[in-house]
């Protein structure tokens, strides 16, 4: 098990099983809405995501299609990415909000086509 919270801690949350992989997306939708060159994730089944604390300050933007973006609506950190068409059951969620080490040696990179220039993987 794993936990995590959002920068102002009103929102904490448990992943009930360890992530396989790491994806490092490196999409303008991610760079925007990180603020970030790429956002890192990891994906669990979204029975295994429990929100613990703040779920009702939870607020979803829909970014394209079926795809909702959570985050934190006091303190802005951007937590969960859900809705794929072909991982309906999976939640991805950011990899710095965990509060604990995720080990994970796998990790892929998606969307290099926009790769800030100045970073070299
Ligand atoms: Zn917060
Ligand atoms: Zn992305």
């Amino acid at each position: 098990m794993l936990k995590g919270s959002c920068l102002c801690t009103a929102i904490e949350f448990t992943l009930m099983s360890k992530p396989k992989a790491i994806t490092a997306c490196h999409c303008r939708m991610c760079q925007k809405h990180h603020g970030a060159p790429f956002a890192v994730y990891v994906s669990v089944l979204k029975t295994h995501l429990s929100i613990n604390k703040g779920a009702q300050l939870l607020v979803s933007y829909n970014s394209s299609g079926e795809i909702q973006r959570q985050f934190c609506q006091k303190c802005g950190s951007s937590l969960f990415w859900l809705g794929s068409d072909s991982h309906t059951d999976w939640v991805s969620v950011a990899l710095s909000t965990l509060d604990e080490p995720c080990n994970v040696d796998k990790v892929k990179h998606i969307h290099q086509e926009s790769k800030v220039c100045w970073l070299d993987l």
